[in-house]
C-alpha cells in the first residue's frame, strides 16, 4: 500500500501488540463531517472516500489495502490505579498511509465507535455522535491553534442507536496520528515479564517516531526516553497557554509521539482558575489545569519503569539514568511554558521573573476572575494601541485591571503601540476563538436534532482561530450565566 518501509506499520509487531478484528454491521451508513483538506494531504480523493468503497472503510466494514482491521493492544494506569489490560474497546485500525505535507511520515487512520473488539469487556463498542462531534471539533480547533493533536478526517452516523444518556444517534469518527502506541502500550510490554516486547515495540517506536536516535546500545533508549519527554513538556506547556484541561490524562491517553490523544471529558477554561477541572469522573482534580506538568511527568515516569531493562547494564544504573532523563522535564516544561507566556503577555522572558510577575499575572486573573482567553486577546488589542476599557471590562475589580495593565506596561516597555514584530508573535500565539464548551454542547445538541448547521458553522469558526472576522464575534464571548458548561463527561 505504501512504498515507505514496510516495518513502520503497527502490524509489524509481534501479535502479543493487537488482535485482528472483524466489521461489525451497520444499518444505514451517512457522512456527517468530512475534512477535506486533511484528506487532501493522505492523497485521499473525497470523491472515493463518498464511495461505497471509502464508506466501507470510514465505517469500519474493511480497511486500505484488504487487510483485516486491527484492534490495539495497550494496559494503562487510570486515576492512578493500574487497570492492566484496556485496549481498543471501541475503536480499530484501519490504515496507514503517507503524509505528503510531511515527507516520510505515516499516519494511521483509526476509527472510534467501529464495534466491540475482543478488548471491550463490558463495552458496547460504539460511540454516540455527541462524543464524535466532540472530538472533531476539539482536535481540529487544537491543530488550527498549533497544538500537536490527532486530526479527525471524517464522522458518519450508523443509522443505529447507542444508549448513554438516553439513546443517542451512533456514530463513527475517524481520527489521524502519527501513532497511537502510548504509555499504556510500553506498559503491558513490561507486564508481560517478556523483555523482547518491550525492546521490539521500542524498536519499532523508534523507527516510525523518533528515527534521529542511535541505532543501537543503551543510548538509543535514553535518547528516546528524553525525546518523548521533551516533546510531553512542551505539549502540556502548549495546553496551559490556551487554557486547555485535557480532563482524562491516564497513561492509556499519554501518546508516545507526543500528540494529543482523547478528547472525552476536555475543555477550555472559561473564567481562569488554576485549580479548574471539568470531568466529572476527576473527583480529585487529579488533572486539573495547573496539575497538568505534574502529571505528565508521573505518566513519563511509567514509561521510564517500562524502559528500564534497556537503559543500562544494571539496575544502579538503568535506575540513574532513568532518574536523569526523567529529571530533564522540569526544565524542558518551565522553558517551554515561559516561553509561551512571554510570547502571549508581550514581554521579555526575564520581565517574568522579576517581582514575580508571572505569579502575579495568574493570581491577578484568578482574583480579577477574567476569562483566560479574552485576557490575552484583549490585552493584544491594548498593545496594538486600543484603549483599556475593554481590558479593563474583563474584571471583577477594575481597580485590580488597573494596577495589573500599569505594571505590565512597564514589563511590556510600552509607551504607545507595542513594535510590529512583537506584537505580530503576540497575535499570533493569543487566539480570538476558541471551542467554548457552550458551543460544542449547543453544535451536539443540535446534530442530535438533526441539525448539523451548528456544528459546521463552529467548525469555520475555530478553523482560523487568530484572525479577526467579525462575522464570527459571537464566537469570541464566554457563555451567559445560564450558558455555563461546569462539567463534562467521557462520553464513551
Ligand atoms: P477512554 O476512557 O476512552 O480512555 O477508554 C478507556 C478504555 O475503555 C479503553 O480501553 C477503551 O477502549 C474502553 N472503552 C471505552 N468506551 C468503550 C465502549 N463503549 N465499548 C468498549 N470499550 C470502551
Ligand atoms: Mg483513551
Amino acid at each position: 500500500m505504501s512504498d515507505l518501509n514496510t516495518h513502520l506499520h503497527y502490524r509489524d509487531l509481534p501479535a502479543f501488540f493487537f488482535s485482528d478484528v472483524e466489521p461489525v454491521a451497520v444499518s444505514d451508513v451517512k457522512i456527517v463531517a468530512l475534512n477535506t483538506a486533511l484528506a487532501n494531504s493522505l492523497s485521499l480523493d473525497e470523491t472515493w472516500l463518498r464511495s461505497d468503497e471509502g464508506l466501507s472503510i470510514l465505517s469500519g466494514q474493511s480497511a486500505i489495502g484488504g487487510v483485516p482491521s486491527l484492534a490495539m493492544a495497550y494496559g494503562g494506569h487510570q486515576f492512578g490505579h493500574w487497570s492492566g489490560l484496556l485496549g481498543d474497546g471501541r475503536a480499530r485500525l484501519v490504515g496507514d498511509l503517507p503524509n505528503k505535507d510531511r515527507a516520510g511520515t505515516l499516519y494511521e487512520l483509526h476509527l472510534t465507535g467501529s464495534g466491540a473488539t475482543p478488548y471491550s469487556r463490558r463495552g458496547d463498542g460504539k460511540a454516540t455522535l455527541g462524543s464524535a462531534i466532540r472530538e472533531y471539533v476539539v482536535s481540529e480547533a487544537m491543530a488550527a491553534l498549533g497544538v500537536p493533536s490527532t486530526r479527525a478526517l471524517s464522522i458518519i452516523t450508523t443509522g443505529e442507536t447507542v444508549i448513554r444518556n438516553g439513546a443517542e444517534p451512533g456514530a463513527i469518527l475517524c481520527r489521524t496520528a502519527r501513532s497511537h502506541i502510548r504509555v499504556g502500550t510500553f506498559q503491558l510490554a513490561a507486564a508481560s515479564g517478556e523483555g523482547e516486547n518491550v525492546k521490539a515495540l521500542a524498536d519499532f517506536t523508534i523507527d516510525r517516531l523518533y528515527p534521529e536516535a542511535p541505532n543501537s546500545g543503551h543510548d538509543r533508549y535514553r535518547h528516546f526516553l528524553r525525546a518523548v519527554v521533551a516533546r510531553q513538556a512542551d505539549l502540556v506547556a502548549k495546553w496551559m497557554g490556551l487554557g486547555f484541561i485535557h480532563g482524562v490524562m491516564n497513561t492509556d491517553n499519554a501518546c508516545i509521539s507526543g500528540e494529543t490523544i482523547d478528547y472525552g471529558p476536555c475543555a477550555f477554561m472559561d473564567e481562569f482558575h488554576p485549580g479548574k477541572t471539568f470531568s466529572s469522573i476527576d473527583r480529585n482534580g487529579r488533572y486539573a489545569w495547573n496539575k497538568q506538568a505534574e502529571m505528565a511527568h508521573w505518566n513519563l515516569t511509567r514509561l521510564a519503569e517500562s524502559l528500564l531493562p534497556l537503559l543500562g547494564d544494571s539496575e544502579d544504573t538503568q535506575i540513574k539514568a532513568a532518574e536523569e532523563d526523567l529529571n530533564s522535564f522540569v526544565a524542558k516544561f518551565e522553558t517551554a511554558l515561559n516561553q509561551i507566556m512571554a510570547t502571549k503577555l508581550g514581554v521579555e522572558q526575564a520581565e517574568l521573573e522579576k517581582d514575580g510577575f508571572l505569579n502575579e499575572t495568574f493570581k491577578t486573573m484568578t482574583i480579577g476572575k477574567v476569562d483566560f482567553t479574552l485576557f490575552f486577546r484583549n490585552l493584544t488589542l491594548v498593545a496594538a494601541g486600543k484603549p483599556d476599557s475593554k481590558m479593563l471590562e474583563l474584571f471583577a475589580d477594575q481597580e485590580l485591571g488597573h494596577e495589573w495593565l500599569t505594571r505590565w506596561k512597564t514589563a511590556a516597555k510600552l509607551e504607545n503601540v507595542m513594535d510590529a514584530v512583537r506584537l505580530k508573535t503576540m497575535q499570533a500565539s493569543n487566539p480570538i476563538i476558541i471551542p467554548r464548551n457552550h458551543r460544542v454542547e449547543q453544535a451536539i445538541a443540535d446534530a442530535n436534532q438533526g441539525n448539523l448547521k451548528t456544528f459546521e458553522t463552529l467548525m469555520d469558526a475555530v478553523s482560523q482561530p487568530f484572525t479577526d472576522r467579525p462575522e464570527f464575534a459571537n464566537f469570541e464571548t464566554p457563555p451567559l450565566a445560564e450558558e455555563i458548561v461546569h462539567q463534562t463527561f467521557c462520553g464513551t
